[in-house]
């Protein structure tokens, strides 16, 4: 089959979804590559280097969309995108559907397949083309660098010639993909490290870090909300009120709050109040990686840096993974690799579009002129 990446059109990205890397193993399934000249440049992957790893450099996206079967992508399509994909092709981008149904109605009406790589399974099997996690373990590690660069100390302690300088202290609000990411950064960092989730089995991964479990004045249990596969619930109103206790204890003494909090299918639970971001001190800083879905800070602005009138610097930037574009490339378009490799299982260039698998099935939103979302639940773990 033909694969094609276009350069990416949303304001700012600077992600691509094939590299030279990934090219050169997707021609190892049988597949023949081509790129938008110009797509890989801001990730640091220049035509020259997609040349040499065989791949076909086309001059405008039109003519990409024209000359391939699979056009792999990492934002969602615009409509004019979508319109330019026919039946018999296929998209595979990050694609949002429950966000995006008027785009499923034109991939409906085009015959056009999608594979929504935010639809893929969190199954074990998956992982490897997990790209949620894998753009989240990104944000949670540049969060960490971010508040650094707003920070005006050390995260370490240190005793020199020139004085004593105390440990940063840091706390990270959900222990998710992301959160798990900024405590190991945080704690690499030396910094002291504490953090919070309302999935108490996640207390032992944190610990397992070098970061400490924060513990509740709570009743019995850790958490009250029922999780739902692996998610968190939102809290009752007594958790809740235990939780924000607990950070108003805390909040005078951190530098630094990076918060990750989320429940699908909601706004992110507000649990940075504007009352903690007061009562913390001049020069340190807050994160807030839920800023897409709302932010979990009371102050947080969208896409911006905003410092309080106490000399908190409140930080909502939404684009961390592209702020790494070559890292974040390189990992998505191994994500997208490995599910070029499933819909290939003869290494031959021939793909099937299998809908008995799991997986595919999962992620596969629109097929041969159907809405295929939301899929029915996956039958194994
Ligand atoms: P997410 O982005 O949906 O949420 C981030 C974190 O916020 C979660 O840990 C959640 O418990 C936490 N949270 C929600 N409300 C909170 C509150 N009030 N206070 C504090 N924390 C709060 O989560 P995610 O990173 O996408 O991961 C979700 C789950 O999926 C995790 O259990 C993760 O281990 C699991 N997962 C499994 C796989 C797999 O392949 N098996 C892959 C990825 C993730």
């Amino acid at each position: 089959m033909k694969i094609g990446a276009p350069k990416e059109i949303f304001e700012g990205e600077s992600r691509v979804a094939m590299t030279p890397d990934s090219a050169l193993q997707l021609q190892k399934l049988g597949h023949t590559c081509f790129i938008e000249a110009g797509a890989g440049h801001a990730a640091g992957f220049e035509d020259k280097a997609y040349e040499k790893a065989g791949v076909s450099v086309v001059a405008t996206a039109p003519e990409l969309f024209a000359a391939v079967d699979f056009v792999v992508k990492v934002r969602p399509p615009t409509e004019t995108e979508m319109k330019r994909l026919g039946a018999g092709q296929t998209l595979i981008s990050f694609f949002y559907p429950a966000q995006n149904a008027e785009m499923l109605e034109t991939a409906k009406a085009t015959g056009a397949n999608v594979i929504a790589m935010d639809m893929v399974p969190r199954i074990s099997r998956a992982q490897k083309m997990d790209a949620l996690s894998s753009m989240a373990n990104i944000s949670g590690y540049r969060a960490v660098i971010e508040a650094g660069n707003n920070f005006g100390r050390f995260f370490t302690g240190q005793v020199t010639a020139a004085g004593k300088v105390p440990p940063a202290k840091v706390l990270i609000v959900g222990a998710g993909v992301a959160g798990l990411a900024a405590i190991g950064t945080s704690t690499a960092l030396g910094a002291i490290t504490y953090a919070f989730d309302v999935r108490p089995e996640v207390a032992e991964q944190i610990e397992s870090m070098g970061a400490e479990f924060v513990y509740l004045d709570f009743e019995e249990s850790q958490t009250d909300g029922a999780a739902t596969g692996g998610y968190a619930a939102p809290s009752s109103p007594e958790f809740r009120e235990a939780q924000l206790k607990k950070f108003r204890e805390l909040a005078p003494d951190m530098d630094i709050v990076i918060t990750t909090a989320l429940i699908p299918g909601r706004d992110a639970p507000k649990l940075w109040l504007a009352d903690m971001v007061a009562a913390m001190k001049r020069g340190s800083v807050v994160v807030d990686l839920a800023a897409e879905r709302g932010g979990n800070c009371d102050l947080t602005v969208k896409d911006e840096k905003v410092v309080t009138e106490n000399g908190v610097t409140v930080v909502g930037y939404t684009d961390f993974p592209s702020r790494m574009a070559a890292q974040a490339s390189q990992l998505y378009a191994t994500n997208i690799r490995h599910m070029m490799t499933d819909l290939t299982p003869g290494k031959d260039g021939v793909v099937n579009h299998n809908m008995e698998d799991d997986v595919i099935r999962g992620a596969t939103v629109a097929h041969q002129g159907a809405i295929t979302y939301p899929p029915p639940p996956p039958k194994i773990a």
